[in-house]
């Protein structure tokens, strides 16, 4: 090979991203929300160098480089802080997600060996519901005003940090790990992701471009979705490459917090999954001229299906939604739906069919499908197959060896995803494997069904799961919350639904709800549903 005569060992490090941010946006907003409701105000540069400081102080307590240090956290600016410090010192930041049991966080914790912890003061007693399974040192605590005293063994967050000596970051290596995230365990047991300085760089340079979150050095950064959950999608590492400002919620979600942080914080660009954004359409459309959201200009939205009515509903307040898909395995952003320029003059349904799919895979970003029998689809949009993805910023094995069915011999990552692709590699999601209803031979999408129940006027939200079937095998039995102030019959949804679907694909069974269970990340959680159904099937 004839080598290039560049600076090609120039590291791609998110130590690189830290300075920048430190550099040339010091003075750029972290606008945050306490526990109790207060809002306060930091900087880029100020974040960043507390984080020079935290680092100091780490060094001092014994952390090292490959040290894995656990978070347990809000999107708060500590949380910023160890986003910095930890990868550009030389650790690992762990974010453990709160919403988890103890014994899964408790299995999590030793998996990856944490050596310290960092937790937040309002998740005390989600700490000590697992802190016998680990001695973390130091364990170092964002202590509130008006907060009970620290306990015994406990060091202050801002006293740790007060007089520590600033670390200088030290040149990484690009191929080090910088980050574990574990995916949550919505199948099977929890399993380690190892991110790498180059993966997150690469992500996060790749996330920002116009066809993929469109961010700018202008822009002012919501991210809803929480920094445990896959890296807050690269929002976090993306604000600080582009110098954009951040609003970070702290741990209110419901709808009327998120839009007064965004009225108060001028956000321009938010991103989290669709039932946060259900909630906050349902609180427009009650009070449409509550909020002034004139700066807001986009809304990223995956992690489960956007359904077209959500579309709709946010259209018609001025918000459009871009969905974007992804994995804890992909960093996790590895595909956006943009609309393309033939269909700019397309009429609105056509349009809404189309951003309601999973979108094209981001540069770099290769995807394949395959059907039972190994054989790979075509993109023809009507075969079926798991999806398969590799790429720069994708994980080539789980920590410690764990799963390694889920990655193929010539190097690909089979996401357990069952999708069609069209004629330009558009993905559309049409279940998880394990969703998938199979009735009498023939696969039903749960999600398509989902989608056109949510439709309906009197449904708030809508899940489909299987359930046993002595002559079918598996039939789908929807379960509904209705729209407040609505009772819907099932007669009527199955009306609704045979405007597309043949007989055969629709419910018999129809369970109304208030609620629909929800994951650690705020999906629909299916397994509970059904437990929770399967053994009263008929
Ligand atoms: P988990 O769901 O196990 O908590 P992740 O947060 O990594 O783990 O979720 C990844 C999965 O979420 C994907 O495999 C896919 O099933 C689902 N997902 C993510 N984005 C979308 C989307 N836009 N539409 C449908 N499903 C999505």
């Amino acid at each position: 090979m004839r080598e290039g005569l560049m600076m090609d060992d120039y590291p791609l490090s998110l130590t690189a991203i830290a300075t920048r941010a430190e550099l040339y946006a010091p003075r750029r907003p972290v606008t945050f929300r306490r526990p109790d409701g207060s809002v306060g105000r930091l900087t880029l540069g100020e974040c960043a160098e507390r984080a020079h400081r935290l680092a100091g102080a780490l060094r001092a307590a014994g952390i090292g480089p490959g040290d894995p240090v656990a978070t347990l956290m809000w999107n708060q600016p500590e949380h910023l802080e160890a986003y910095f410090a930890l990868p550009a010192m030389g650790a690992l930041i762990h974010t453990l997600n709160p919403r988890l049991h103890p014994d899964e966080l408790s299995f999590i914790v030793n998996d990856a060996e944490d050596r310290a912890i960092i937790v937040d003061g309002s998740l005390l007693d989600v700490f000590e519901s697992f802190s016998d399974a680990r001695a973390f040192s130091p364990v170092i605590v964002v202590h509130h005003e008006g907060d009970d005293d620290l306990p015994e063994g406990y060091v202050d967050y801002e006293q740790f940090i007060a007089d520590a000596e600033p670390l200088a970051w030290p040149e990484p290596h690009e191929r080090a790990a910088a980050a574990i995230c574990y995916t949550s365990g919505t199948t099977g047991r929890p399993k380690g992701v190892v991110y790498s300085h180059r993966a997150l760089v690469l992500h996060s340079i790749v996330g920002g471009l116009p066809d993929a979150n469109d961010l700018c050095s202008q822009d002012v950064i919501l991210p809803v979705v929480p920094m445990f959950h896959a890296n807050a999608w690269g929002l976090i590492y993306s604000a600080a490459l582009l110098g954009a400002g951040l609003a970070l919620p702290g741990p209110k979600l419901d709808a009327v917090s998120v839009l007064d942080l965004m009225q108060e914080a001028r956000v321009t660009r938010s991103a989290g999954v669709p039932t946060v954004w259900m909630a906050v359409q349902e609180a427009l459309d009650a009070e449409p001229d509550r909020w002034d959201l004139s700066a807001l200009s986009g809304l990223l939205v995956g992690g489960s299906a956007v359904p077209p009515s959500l579309l709709r509903g946010m259209d018609r307040h001025g918000l459009t939604i871009v969905q974007g898909w992804g994995m804890t395995e992909t960093s996790p952003l590895a595909s956006v739906c943009r609309l393309p320029a033939e269909l700019a003059d397309a009429d609105p349904e056509t349009q809404i069919a189309y951003r309601a799919r999973q979108g094209t895979s981001l540069p770099m970003i290769e995807l394949r499908a395959r059907s039972d029998d190994g054989q790979l689809i075509p993109w023809d949009d009507t075969a079926m197959g798991e999806l398969e993805v590799r790429g720069p910023w994708v994980a080539k094995a789980y920590l410690g060896g764990a799963g390694a069915e889920k990655f193929t011999d010539d190097g690909w990552f089979c996401t357990g995803d069952i999708v069609t692709l069209n004629a330009e590699g558009n993905i559309r999601i049409c279940d998880r494997s394990k969703d998938l209803v199979k009735s009498g031979g023939e696969w039903i999408s749960s999600v398509d069904l989902e989608n056109l129940l949510m439709s309906h006027e009197d449904v708030a939200e809508a899940a489909v799961i299987a359930i046993p079937d002595e002559k079918w095998g598996e039939r789908p039995l929807a379960v509904v919350v209705p729209r407040e102030g609505s009772a819907p019959d099932p007669e009527s949804l199955r009306e609704h639904l045979a405007a597309q679907y043949a007989k055969w694909q629709i419910p018999e069974r129809f369970e109304f709800v208030d609620e629909i269970p929800r994951t650690a990340t705020g999906k629909f959680k299916k397994t509970t549903l059904r437990e929770q159904f399967v053994d009263t099937a008929v």
